[in-house]
Parts: C-alpha cells; structure tokens; sequence
C-alpha cells in the first residue's frame, strides 16, 4: 500500500469518543485525559496463524484485532478507553482493503465506546495486526485478577463455549446438516468474537474473586487462573454449555462435544471464581449485562485445572494451541 495515503485516509475514517482524546492520530502522539488506573493490553494476529484471508473478509480481521485486545480488558473487569493499531499489510494490497480493514475495527470501536487514538502502518510480507488498548478505572480494588481464587469458590463461565471452534471447522469444510441461522452463528462467532466487555464490568462489580477470558478453551485457560491463584480449578465437564450446533459438528468431525468445547479456542467467554456467598449477585450481574453464569465446579486447595466426566472419572485434556 502506498503508506502516506492510507494513513490520511484512517485518519478521516476514526472518531474519537468518550471525550478523553485531546490529540489523536494526525499528531506526533496521542494525547490522553488519564484516569487514575490504566490497564494496558496488547493482541497480535498473523495472516496463516490466527486467521485465513479464505475464510475471513478484510473487515472481519480488523474486527477481531481489535476484539481478541478488548477481551483482555473485559478480562480485568475495566471500562475500555483507547486503542492503537500497527497494521502490517503487504506492500501489493490495494489501499481499499486496508480500509475495509480498518472499518472493521472502528465499527466495533464505536459499538464499545472505544476511540482508535492512534497507529502505524508499515509495508511487510504477511498481514499482521497487532492492537493496544487501555482501560481506565478508578480505584485499585474494581480491577479483577488472575491471582484472587480461593478454595471453595464457585467457577462460572459466562456464555455457551465451542462456538468458535465449531465455525472454524465449518469453515474448513466439515460436512454437516445444521439450520441455517445456527451454521451463520457459528461462523460470525469464528470471524467476529465478540469481547465480553459489560459483562466484564458487571461481574467485577459484583464480586469475582478471579477471572481471566477464553482465548484458548477453557482447559488451558482454567489452568492458567489455576496456577496464578494457587487453588485446584474442579471442573465438570458435563456442566459445559454448548453453543448451538457444536454438538453435530464435533460429531460431525470425530470429537466428543465437551472436550471440543473445552479445548476448542477463540470463545472469549469469560471464565471466573466467585465466593459462594456472591454466586447470586453474579448471576444477577451477568444477567443484566446479557451474559449468563454457569457453574462449571468449584475451586479447591492444591493446583492445577481437573476435569470430571459425567460419571466423575478424571478426563485428561491438552488446550488448544494455534497451528
Ligand atoms: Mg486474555
């Protein structure tokens, strides 16, 4: 891409919101009104890594960017501020699908009342968008962490999981008889993940002791909350909420359902540990929000993530890892 016109171009195609920005692209560097916490996060995707240009449009990278960043920030329970995009676009790529690109990105930009406050745009050999966002809150205490699990706690996910995964291997090809509206879910859940930034904010209002989101299935990301929280993560594999179709389609492709939807990644669910005094005003919280909680098991002394199938054998499960 000619690199000088795009960048006019983005330019004139971001607005800024919520009245923070006082210099935004166009100067040397963004100038931000701070709050007293920031909460910083950084995503990168890779053409041939995290996406296919088969299987994605343009609009649809810029999209997730942006919403694999976001998810970060829904993860620590804060309200999202700016973002920073450095897009590496191949040097042949017409300047039109870089915008399209970027459209992607501020359309849900301004659906989450986040400003796009500045960027670089450099010519390279594969398609890399790489997002930095900040989040804003007040005080200390209303950020939600990896660490603050304790036994007994109650682990909650907020929506159906293995969707993404599902469309994916729609997208790959699985032969499979679904409704139509269900088959197009599953393929805006793999393109467009959406980040679970109110339901972030709720939950942390309401009192989770922990949480961490779902980019890699709930079998390594429980592990992760595991570990920097020092409790054993129980998890009732039974208890997994299946996002429609993701039954026939893991059938479709030789797998069992539940571990599809616990090792399948991309869901950007949030996962979290609530005390069970608080599991009612969670499950309020969520609701309202437009998330749900389910009660996946339970936090325990010791480590590490467990899984139980329905007859509470111990079932041994590897996280996805992206090819
Ligand atoms: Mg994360």
């Amino acid at each position: 891409v000619a690199e000088l016109e795009l960048i006019r171009a983005v330019e004139r195609a971001l607005r800024a919101r919520g009245g923070r920005v006082l210099a935004g692209p166009g100067d040397d560097a963004a100038v931000v009104r701070a709050r007293p916490i920031a909460v910083t996060s950084i995503d990168t995707i890779v053409e041939g890594v995290h996406f296919e240009l088969s299987t994605h449009a343009f609009s649809d990278v810029g999209h997730k960017a942006l919403a694999t960043a976001l998810s970060d920030l829904a993860a620590m329970g804060v309200e999202p501020g700016e973002a920073y995009a450095a897009l590496v676009l191949q040097p042949e790529l017409e300047t039109d699908r870089a915008l399209e690109l970027v459209g992607g990105m501020e359309q849900l930009a301004e659906r989450t009342g986040v400003t796009i406050a500045g960027g670089d745009v450099v010519n390279g050999p594969v398609l890399t968008v790489s997002v930095t966002v900040t989040g804003w809150a007040e005080r200390e205490e209303e950020i939600v962490r990896r660490d603050g699990a304790r036994p007994d706690d109650l682990v909650g996910v907020s929506g159906p999981l293995g969707g993404s995964g599902a469309g994916l291997e729609l997208l790959r090809g699985a032969r499979v008889e679904l409704p139509e509206a269900v088959w197009e879910a599953l393929l805006a859940r793999h393109r467009r993940p959406e980040p679970r930034l109110a339901a972030g904010q709720t939950l942390a209002a309401a009192g989770v002791s922990a949480m961490i989101d779902l980019s890699d299935g709930v079998a390594a990301d429980a592990s992760h909350l595991a570990e920097r929280s020092g409790v054993e993560l129980g998890i009732d594999l039974a208890a997994v909420p299946l996002a429609a179709g993701v039954a026939e389609v893991a059938a479709a492709v030789g797998a069992d359902p539940l571990r599809f939807a616990a090792t399948a990644g991309d869901d950007y669910e949030l996962l979290f540990t609530v005390p069970p005094e608080r599991a009612e005003a969670v499950e309020a919280a969520a609701g309202s929000a437009g998330s749900e909680a389910v009660w996946l098991g339970r936090a325990a002394a010791g480590g590490g993530a467990t899984f139980r199938d329905a007859a509470g054998r111990a079932v041994a499960l590897a996280g996805y890892e992206h090819a």
